[in-house]
């Protein structure tokens, strides 16, 4: 199959979520199947223009009453694989630091017309390029319009008229919900703007059309892709979401082992696997020594790495934290994010817990010697479409405890002390006391039960979620789509 796949991020050239790793990441292994893919996102200022080249001319890009915008294809490749990258040059909207915020958090004010010309210059460059995908693959709102142009400006296109799409809902919190007056940049007609398809409480919402449009739908876990259907979850396209039901699926995102593999992570001061933990001791000794916390190894450490946001259940664990530190038990926190919760850390830093430590920035070794260094590892998100660290957790020996909704109700299997399973512990319903209890729970486990304790470390340890698996399952998808499209 031709593949386009279209999204605001991608790693290793930009990255602010899981987004970018399924943007990043897939292609490869979809290459790996034999298809032809091509990547199209942004050239943000991070991304060094000179090892680009590039192709096809100048890329005139439509964008309705703001008239037709002049940028470039730029190629480059993703690394270790010959997956062509088509990075969009226009710089009046993308060179800058940030993909879509100011450095105060503020999303950019343009950002509709932003994300307008990613979605209709990626179909652009396609056509310029000669490249006709079977299906083209949008992730989330920013690249939303996509199966909204497909099905109407395109429907006739000669290229791109038969093409199929996939959109992918990273996270339905994030609609791109704009002004009517977008309407007039995109330029599909106003007939569009109706409560079926693009229109939202008097705006024009961009995932809305997506989700209405799009051949076929998933998001990164069966359990989210459920819940999108509910009001709870659903942020006020939950009636979409019933509405196309049949047509979203979930498929959970791979886990990077090269990054993620405890057996030879260079950021751990000891290796070790699950036939060898030695190394896990020295890791933990370690991190309590490079944190301040006392050197003990005979109580348990709970390790939290985490975008300090609401949907994290920052603020729940917080207010948690104060019991829990009554317990022999040491908590150690790293995040970055809101303000407020800067602010609640700091606060409960400053009422001198010994058995509490925490760093209030992003730093990827730490996160890594963490999730070594701790016994179990808190996930208490109030949703979380298909999460990573309860991933990377289980791969450390690092019993996850989480909060069973969405990825983490699909990836974790609660222990279960009669028959001696699981691998992490479940909070079913997000409440001061249920959170307390399931914390209380894995800690009673840890230092009652170990050898219950240390079965879950291994089975966690020996699961694996790859990216090649879900791949065959993308290859389906949009193979289904295909099928759909062309009757
Ligand atoms: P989300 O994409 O919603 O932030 P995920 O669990 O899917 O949550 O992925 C988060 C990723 O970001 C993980 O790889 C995690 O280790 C990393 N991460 C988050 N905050 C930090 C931080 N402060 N320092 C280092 N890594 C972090």
């Amino acid at each position: 199959m031709k593949i386009l796949l279209v999204a605001a991020e991608a790693v290793p050239f930009a990255k602010t979520g899981g987004l970018a790793d399924v943007a990043g990441v897939l292609p490869k292994f979809l290459a790996e199947l034999g298809h032809d893919v091509r990547l199209v996102m942004p050239r943000y200022a991070s991304i060094d223009r000179g090892t680009l080249t590039p192709v096809g001319g100048p890329l005139g890009v439509p964008m309705g009453v703001i008239g037709t915008l002049w940028g470039e294809v730029l190629e480059g490749r993703l690394p270790g694989c010959e997956v062509p990258v088509w990075f969009l040059e226009y710089d009046r909207f993308f060179d800058r630091p940030h993909p879509y915020t100011e450095p105060d958090g503020q999303g950019f004010a343009d950002n509709d017309n932003r994300f307008v010309f990613l979605s209709r210059g990626a179909l652009e460059a396609a056509r310029m390029l000669g490249f006709a995908p079977d299906v083209v693959h949008v992730n989330d709102w920013h690249t939303a319009a996509v199966p909204v142009l497909l099905n109407t400006a395109y429907r006739h296109d000669p290229l791109l008229g038969g093409a199929a799409s996939v959109l992918t809902i990273h996270n339905m919190q994030y609609q791109g919900e704009f002004y009517p007056g977008l309407m007039d940049v995109l330029d599909v007609g106003w007939q569009h703007f109706n409560h079926l398809e693009l229109e939202r409480n008097n705006q024009v919402n961009l995932l809305k059309g997506g989700l209405y449009h799009a051949t076929l739908l998933n998001s990164v876990s069966p359990t989210y892709a459920r819940e999108l259907r509910t009001p709870a979850y659903g942020y006020g396209l939950d009636g979409v979401a019933r509405d196309r039901a049949w047509a979203l699926r979930g498929i959970l995102n791979g886990t990077d082992y090269d990054e993620w593999n405890p057996a030879t992570d260079r950021h751990l001061p000891a290796n070790y696997d699950v036939d060898d933990m030695a190394g896990k001791a020295v890791c933990k000794a370690a991190l309590q020594r490079e944190l301040g916390l006392p050197v003990r190894a005979e109580v348990p450490v709970l390790g939290l790495v985490s975008r300090l946001v609401h949907q994290k259940g920052i603020d729940l664990l917080l207010d948690v934290l104060p019991e829990l530190l009554s317990w022999d038990v040491q908590v150690v926190l790293l995040g970055s994010g809101e303000r407020w919760a800067h602010d609640a850390v700091e606060a409960m830093g400053r009422q001198g817990h010994r058995n509490f430590a925490f760093r209030l920035r992003y730093d990827n070794g730490l996160a890594h010697r963490i999730e070594a260094g701790s016994d179990l590892y808190l996930m208490p998100s109030r949703f979380e479409p298909c999460g990573l660290n309860q991933l990377y957790s289980l791969r450390y020996g690092t019993p996850p405890i989480v909060h069973a909704v969405g990825g983490l109700q699909d990836t974790v299997d609660n222990y279960d002390a009669p028959h001696h399973r699981g691998t992490g512990f479940k909070c079913y319903g997000l409440t001061y006391g249920a959170l307390r209890d399931t914390i209380g729970w894995a800690v009673h486990t840890w230092y009652n039960r170990h050898d219950d304790y240390r079965g879950m470390q291994a089975r966690g340890m020996r699961q694996r979620f790859t990216w090649g698996h879900a791949a065959r399952a993308y290859e389906s998808l949009y193979r289904e789509a295909v099928h759909l499209k062309r009757g």
